[in-house]
């Protein structure tokens, strides 16, 4: 019931010359079975709307400010990434947390803003190799959770991706058992929070160095939705047999 979704996060990577993954991607998956969504650097949004017009690849933001406008130099409201044809945006990522210091409250005012602009927002959470280490996981998840999402949003506005920091772009990936836990407990706080019905139409996808050669084991897990996949999707070679592990799910 849960429609599949293979994301990619191309971060600060990409100019122009990397559109022509998109078209890779494209001939590669004419019809895909699951969502494929790519979020590009800002720069790359609109000529990478224009790359995937008449195919069902979405094209998404990393990220956009909590305001629909004013003096922020820099920064880019989710209706300037509506305007320019994205369809999601990430929002929470673990590097924008660190890197800009974005807490639960201002994540949850910019999933506010993303829903607002008829966005649908990609909101992550994840632990460190600390808390994981102090048997803290569950925890901060479910604090995560709590404070970085709205009281009222819906599975076509909202993906929850886990993406454990210790595993980002580290080559580390948790075991089975511990994704499958952490899903499971997400998926309870959800049905918790928003009832049954909501709660377990919203997807929720893992992210941390996943690849063609893991797809197939992480996307037997329970409650795994699909991939936020970082490196592993800025070649189309790399995010194609993702793609394909995901509709064969
Ligand atoms: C990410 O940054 O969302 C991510 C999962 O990166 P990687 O796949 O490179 O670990």
């Amino acid at each position: 019931m849960r429609r599949k979704l293979a994301a990619g996060n191309w971060k600060m990577n990409g100019t122009s010359e990397s559109l022509a993954e998109l078209d890779a991607l494209r001939s590669a998956h004419p019809a895909p079975q699951v969502d494929v969504l790519i979020c590009p650097p800002a720069t790359l949004v609109t000529s990478a709307v224009v790359s995937v017009a008449d195919h069902d690849i979405a094209i998404g933001g990393q990220d956009c400010h909590a305001k629909p406008n004013g003096a922020h130099t820099g920064d880019i409201s989710a209706s300037m990434l509506k305007d320019a044809g994205a369809s999601y945006v990430i929002l929470g990522h673990s590097e924008r947390r660190t890197d800009h210091v974005e807490i639960d409250g201002l994540v949850r005012q910019k999933t506010l803003a993303a829903h607002a602009s008829d966005l649908i927002a990609v909101v992550c959470v994840g632990e460190t190799l600390e808390e994981r280490e102090a048997a803290n996981t569950l925890d901060i998840i479910a604090g995560q959770l709590a404070g970085s999402l709205p009281d009222v949003l819906n599975a076509q506005n909202t993906v929850i991706a886990y993406e454990p920091v210790w595993a980002i772009g580290t080559g580390k990936v948790p075991t089975t058992d511990q994704i499958g836990e952490v899903h499971d407990h997400i998926r309870a706080k959800l049905e918790q929070r928003y009832g049954e019905g909501v709660g377990r139409s919203i997807r929720i996808l893992y992210g941390g160095s996943v690849k063609g050669s893991n797809a197939d084991e992480i996307f037997a897990v329970s409650n795994v939705d699909g991939a936020l996949v970082g490196g592993a999707s800025l070649k189309a070679s790399d995010f194609s047999p993702i793609i394909t592990a995901l509709e064969k799910a």
